[in-house]
């Protein structure tokens, strides 16, 4: 959901990282044929060497804009509108 701020296992900060991670394995690499950084050449960039810290950000799936779009509120507006 969201990046978690320190990496479960060795308590390293990884939060800052996830950002310029993302921006750099989706930006085409200069004086290439538009070919993408590989993930495991990005976080080595990073400073992200132990495999702890690499899994948090290369497993992190970003559904937090897919949450907010989400009302708890329009359940019980349904809900209403069923009764009535
Ligand atoms: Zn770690």
């Amino acid at each position: 959901m969201i990046i978690p701020i320190r990496c479960f296992s060795c308590g390293k900060v990884i939060a800052d990282l996830y950002e310029k991670y993302v921006q750099l394995i989706s930006t085409p690499q200069p004086g290439t044929d538009g070919d993408l950084m590989p993930d495991g050449e990005a976080m080595d960039k990073l400073g992200l060497n132990r495999y702890c810290c690499r899994r948090m950000v290369l497993t992190h799936v970003d559904l937090i804009e897919k949450l907010l779009r989400y009302n708890p509120a329009e359940r019980e507006i349904v809900k209403i509108g069923q009764r009535g």
